[in-house]
């Protein structure tokens, strides 16, 4: 029991697995979860259940980041009807479960439907005919009324009225009484999707429904038109290159065969069943395919035949359960295997956690420590370093002159004996607040050490900066001090000079100093500009 016709195709597994990369390389979880179910639905759909289990294992990773219901759902439901399919119930039932529960919290009606459906076709993988039909026929209810889209709603269709059709065909092989009504309904339901299929040429389709209808039409006792869809059916298959189908159609019109006498023709159609490499690879059809062998031998009373059909069938079964036990150690194996990668994915990225978090500290550290080594600490102002670099930018971009202030505080030292030490750092910090004035005009002030600093004013002749100078004096001088100490007083001498910056910067300083000096000697607080 097969679902979407796409999936049947190679390009689908090569486009889902794009898509699963695609969204690993962006991140995008859902994505990752989406695509995943794709592939294991492909999986599932060319019976490569081991594969398609590893995907959903894999894609359990995405689960624990995911917080898309309707992704979750999907995933899982195929997870479920792989673990059924591969013969482990009890872990596949649970996930279906599960799955149905989640529903009831998520509003996308097209995962909702996937549940439903899941669970209707892992019933029937475990030969739950009845309860698959009644699972299949609310889950197409529900497409009905759920606003699906028509391809969904008609797949519902499609799934529900061949479980129906084969539920029948079980009942008569079992000999149990038929419902009459759903017969007459399943029987018009795979009539409107035949004609549907026969519209657009859908050979897989149009075998599915000639298959189900002949089953239909045995159901009732009308053997002939069996026969006859079954030949139509098997023909179909032979077009959409389907040999688990044809397979499946041959079983039913072999049995039909028998039962008129005709052994021969029945045995053919199974001796070319045999030689389908792809049936009897897929363990549920080996067993079914033994069983019609043994119930066909039996009819022709072949006894040894049949004693030796049922011993292989027998044989079939018992390694079934072996199969679910192993189908469940190799489902612990490789969850085990991907959780010990997931840990190692997991270690691995906290590395990289922490490795990208020391980076930014030593990175913050580093710009710290930067503009440490330009920047003194007590007065905020630029240091020498500040003022070798800041310099060596001014003359890239084309200044070619500025005007030295050499500035030093009066009798420091004095402030510092009589009003202590740390008034005397408030001082400073003062001036440098008073000089950080003139960088509004583009100006620099920089901190030469203890209690001198410089003014860089850029484009500007010192003759120019004498004023500019005696306000800076005038500044520090009529400062209200006395808020710092009550009767503090401060005042500055100020040396100017010319800085061509084709010239050497030291040999400007040593200009400003001279001019500083002579201020200092002519009685402080005062200003001596350069003669001109
Ligand atoms: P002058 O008028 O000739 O410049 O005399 P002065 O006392 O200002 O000059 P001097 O060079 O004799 O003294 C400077 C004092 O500045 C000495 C030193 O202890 C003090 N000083 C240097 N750096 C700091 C500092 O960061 N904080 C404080 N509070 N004092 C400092
Ligand atoms: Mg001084
Ligand atoms: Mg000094």
């Amino acid at each position: 029991m097969r679902l979407d016709r796409e999936c049947r195709t190679g390009e689908a597994l090569e486009a889902a697995e794009a898509a699963y990369e695609a969204a690993l390389e962006a991140g995008d979880v859902a994505g990752a979860l989406r695509a995943s179910h794709r592939l294991a639905l492909i999986h599932f759909n060319k019976e490569t259940l081991a594969e398609g289990l590893k995907i959903c294992l894999r894609a359990e990773t995405w689960l624990r980041y995911c917080q898309d219901q309707a992704a979750i759902i999907s995933l899982q439901s195929v997870h479920g009807g792989i673990l059924v399919a591969l013969g482990d119930l009890e872990t596949g039932f649970a996930l279906l479960i599960d799955c149905q529960k989640r529903t009831k919290s998520c509003p996308d009606p097209l995962a909702n439907w996937r549940a439903r459906t899941a669970y209707a076709v892992a019933l029937f993988d475990s030969n739950d005919f009845d309860r698959a039909a009644e699972a299949a026929a609310e889950s197409l209810n529900y497409a009905e009324t759920s606003g699906l889209a028509k391809g969904s709603v008609l797949i519902a269709r499609s799934i529900s009225s061949r479980m129906a059709a084969r539920a029948l065909g079980e009942h008569r092989l079992a000999r149990k009484g038929i419902d009459a009504l759903l017969l007459a309904r399943t029987e018009e339901q795979l009539q409107s999707i035949l004609i549907e299929a026969q519209a657009e040429k859908l050979s897989y389709e149009i075998a599915e429904c000639h298959c189900y209808l002949g089953l239909l039409a045995w159901t009732r006792g009308e053997d002939t038109a069996a026969a006859g869809r079954y030949v139509a059916a098997i023909a179909a298959c032979q077009v959409a290159q389907d040999e688990v189908l044809e397979a499946e159609t041959s079983y039913w019109y072999a049995y039909l065969l028998a039962s008129q006498g005709a052994f021969d023709e029945a045995q053919s159609l199974l001796a070319g069943v045999e030689a389908m490499e792809q049936v009897l690879a897929v363990p549920r059809m080996k067993l079914r395919h033994f069983d019609m062998r043994f119930r066909i031998a039996e009819m022709a009373g072949d006894w040894r035949a049949a004693f030796d059909h049922h011993r292989i069938y027998h044989e079939l079964v018992v390694e079934d359960y072996r199969r679910l036990a192993s189908a469940r150690a190799y489902t612990m194996k490789l969850a085990l295997d991907l959780e010990t990668m997931r840990r190692k994915e997991d270690s691995a990225r906290l590395e990289r956690e922490r490795l990208l978090e020391e980076n930014l500290r030593l990175a913050a550290e580093q710009r710290e420590a930067v503009l440490a080594s330009r920047t003194d600490p007590l007065t905020g102002l630029g240091n020498r370093r500040e003022l070798q670099l800041r310099c060596r930018d001014w003359a890239d971009t084309g200044v070619t002159h500025a005007a030295l202030m050499l500035c030093d505080i009066d009798h420091f030292k004095r402030i510092n004996d009589v009003f202590s030490h740390s008034i005397g750092d408030v001082v400073l910090a003062r001036v440098a607040d008073l000089l950080g004035d003139a960088r509004a005009e583009g100006g620099l002030a920089i901190r030469m050490g203890g209690e001198e600093f410089l003014l860089l004013l850029p484009g500007t002749r010192a003759a120019d900066a004498a004023a500019a100078a005696e306000r800076l004096r005038l500044r520090v001088q009529d400062h209200d001090w006395s808020e710092v100490a009550p009767t503090l007083e401060v005042a500055c001498s100020i040396g100017l000079a010319d800085w061509s910056l084709a010239e050497s910067l030291e040999a400007a300083l040593q200009v400003a100093d001279a001019n500083l000096y002579a201020a200092k000697n002519a009685g402080r607080n005062r200003c001596v500009a350069p003669a001109s």
